[in-house]
């Protein structure tokens, strides 16, 4: 399924990257999957839709730059990793955001989407969690190529997830499949892994439900940490940024 997005005639992949509840990792897949993306050869595009907490502008280490428009048309801004970025937190204070009605929110959105995003082939959307009106617009009026659930192994993290399936599974939107993050920790002291939350359970929800399993992410303070510096591990040559290119390559399949 390709979209015709804007009036220059590019047709776009894209792909949107949800999660059933917040702060499972779902942004730093966003950021990092798109940066594979482009490493892998894709003209990319990042669109952080995720009006709770628009974290892209300091993932993509751009944090602070607003986007210039021409024509009331936004034109999304050059990042360090090659891939140009659109954030509801450059539109509007991020603790206004979470405050607006849905019409407001949409209306975001469509000033996102609708961006001069001039060449990307495409278009890796970071959604807000859970199943709200963000979501609902995105699957109506943009009709994604697909979706990327993100969830940690524990159950809970996993039912929720499984409702933002169902959204996108109702809605004929494909599931492109489920990455787990913050699978086993290993100690950066003794390098002992252990489990917090467990793991393996996003990818037997996967298997039971019939989804491809797209990757698994541990939990490691430096990915936080790289994070939180503007420097996404998918960029680097670490094992991290491996992982996220298998990851990439699986839903570029
Ligand atoms: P969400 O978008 O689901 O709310 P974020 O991507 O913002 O989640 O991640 C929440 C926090 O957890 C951030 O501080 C982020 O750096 C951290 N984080 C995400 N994934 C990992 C991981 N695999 N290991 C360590 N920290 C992580």
């Amino acid at each position: 399924v390709r979209v015709l997005l804007t009036s220059d005639r590019v047709k776009r992949q894209l792909v949107a990257v949800a999660s059933g509840k917040g702060g499972v990792g779902k942004s730093t897949v966003a950021a990092n999957l798109a940066i594979a993306l482009a490493r892998a050869g894709r003209k990319v595009g990042l669109i952080d839709a995720d009006i709770y907490g628009p974290s892209q502008p300091k993932l993509m280490n751009v944090e602070g730059s607003k986007p210039q428009a021409r024509q009331k048309t936004l034109i999304p801004v050059p990042t360090p990793y090659g891939v140009p970025l659109l954030s509801m937190g450059q539109l509007v204070a991020a603790d206004q955001a979470i405050a607006w009605r849905g019409p407001m929110a949409a209306g975001a959105l469509a000033q996102l989407a609708e961006a001069d995003w001039g060449a990307c082939d495409t278009l890796v959307i970071d959604l807000p969690p859970g199943t709200g009106d963000v979501q609902l617009t995105m699957i109506q009026k943009y009709r994604p190529t697909g979706a990327v659930i993100v969830s940690t192994p524990q159950d809970l993290s996993l039912i929720d997830a499984r409702r933002a399936i169902d959204l996108f599974a109702k809605a004929g939107v494909p599931v492109i499949g489920i990455v787990e993050n913050m699978a086993g920790y290993a100690c950066p002291h003794c390098g002992e892994i252990s489990d917090p939350f467990g793991s393996g359970g996003a990818e037997a929800a996967a298997r039971e439900l019939g989804l491809p399993f797209l990757g698994r992410i541990p939990l490691d303070i430096a990915i936080r940490t790289a994070s939180d510096a503007g420097e996404p591990p998918a960029a680097g040559t670490g094992p991290h940024g491996a992982a996220f290119t298998g990851i990439a390559t699986r839903v570029a399949a």
